[in-house]
């Protein structure tokens, strides 16, 4: 596939994350974030050839904040752009891979708004002001969705009423696409293994977390669901909890549907359980000292995080290897060692060494000699995306 540097958008409601990715070089050329869009502290961060910069852009839009960046990405990277990549969350059962932008594609995604009404409609709204500021640039979609669409029906249907699920697409997408992708991509390459022959189960841990068992390539099963809240214990997300619930703190609290999605997406989690941060560096330091929230949100993170992949295991035909990736599985040490305590039974033991030395951008296996293989591996969603659209582009240059 020929090379050339690709623009990496990632737009949330009021903030564009962008990178500029040569998939030849390690760094990117130019990276950064315009935030609080819409305000007046509205303020565009970036890093370029090592240098670190800010602008004030008082009460820039999305287009606007663009507009800003389109000088500093022709500096950076002239001729050699070939296109953007946008990151989109959700992208229904519409995209199975990254898609090129045209009117069908916008289309689709403004048609999958409702499966995710906070997240699309501010990928939408990247999308537009780059189509206007760049008209002569291929743009690509690239789906958080799209690598689970190989998930089988027994995966992805929910034991709900079939008219939910044909008429209302009420199933389970999955999130975090990218990032597994990549991570299983990197795994068979680190150890020798070839991809269409390979079998993951890998654990995302940042603010979100997802785990995914993936085999040949392929997503099997994965712990969000219909939007991200299901599954692991996250940052402020409760994940899996009792659907009886909602009725329950209607009835007994007179609560709203608002306030307890809210509760559920906002209030829960590390944040929750701990009553002191959703932060797990923070809730480490505050364990160390004997905070017994700390202590307890750090337990039931693990103990949900090896529940799930234990269950995930049931997707793969043999474990090639478990990876680790995300802040926090790229960097905490007690976290991976703990969520292995509980997986003895997979043969997933840790050579404690090799676990404390894999922080802070260390990757590489860290399972004690003689058992099943565990990475920490640091993910690159960004670097997937400009593959991903670099594949989309050239897909549609070569002639039939
Ligand atoms: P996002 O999902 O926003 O991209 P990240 O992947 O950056 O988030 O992960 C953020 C999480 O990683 C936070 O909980 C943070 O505390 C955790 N983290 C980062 N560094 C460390 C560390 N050295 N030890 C423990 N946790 C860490």
């Amino acid at each position: 596939m020929p090379s050339g540097t690709i623009l990496v958008i990632n737009c949330g409601s009021s903030s564009i994350k962008f990178a500029l990715v040569n998939p030849d070089a390690q760094a990117f050329a130019l990276s950064g974030l315009a935030e609080r869009l819409g305000s007046p502290d509205a303020v565009l961060h970036w890093q370029a050839a090592g240098q670190k910069h800010t602008r004030a852009i008082a009460t820039a839009d999305h287009r606007a904040a663009l507009a800003q960046l389109l000088p500093l990405v022709q500096q950076a990277a002239g001729e050699q752009l070939l296109g953007i990549g946008h990151r989109v969350v959700h992208g229904g059962e519409h995209f199975t891979s990254a898609s090129l932008i045209n009117p069908q594609t916008l289309a689709a995604i403004r048609q999958t708004a409702p499966l995710a009404p906070l997240h699309n409609p501010a990928n939408l709204q990247g999308i537009e002001a780059a189509l206007a500021l760049f008209p002569e640039l291929p743009q690509v979609a690239v789906f958080d969705t799209a690598f689970h669409q190989s998930l089988p029906e027994h995966a992805y249907r929910y034991a709900l009423p079939e008219v939910l699920y044909r008429e209302h697409g009420v199933r389970r997408y999955g999130f975090h696409g990218t990032s597994h992708r990549y991570v299983s991509l990197r795994a068979a390459e680190l150890s020798g293994l070839p991809v269409t022959d390979s079998s993951w189960l890998s654990a995302h841990l940042g603010n979100g977390c997802s785990t995914c068992a993936i085999v040949n390539g392929q997503s099997r099963d994965t712990s969000m669901g219909l939007t991200p809240l299901e599954g692991l214990a996250m940052g402020t997300r409760s994940g899996d909890v009792d659907p009886n619930l909602f009725g329950h703190l209607s009835r007994t609290l007179d609560w709203s549907l608002e306030q307890i999605e809210h509760m559920l997406n906002h209030d829960s989690g590390l944040l929750g359980l701990s009553g002191l941060s959703n932060d797990m560096r923070s809730l480490e330091q505050a364990r160390a000292k004997g905070h017994p929230g700390a202590t307890l949100a750090i337990e039931v993170f693990c103990y949900r995080l090896a529940k799930s992949l234990a269950a995930m295991g049931c997707a793969l035909p043999r474990l090639d290897g478990l990876i680790f990736t995300g802040g926090i599985g790229e960097n905490s040490a007690l976290v991976r060692s703990k969520t292995l305590e509980h997986l003895q039974l997979l043969n997933l033991r840790l050579d404690p060494a090799a676990n404390l030395a894999c922080v802070g951008g260390n990757s590489g296996p860290i399972e004690l000699q003689g058992h099943t293989r565990v990475l920490v591996i640091a993910t690159n969603e960004e670097r997937q995306i400009a593959l991903d659209t670099l594949a989309a582009i050239n897909t549609v240059a070569l002639p039939n």
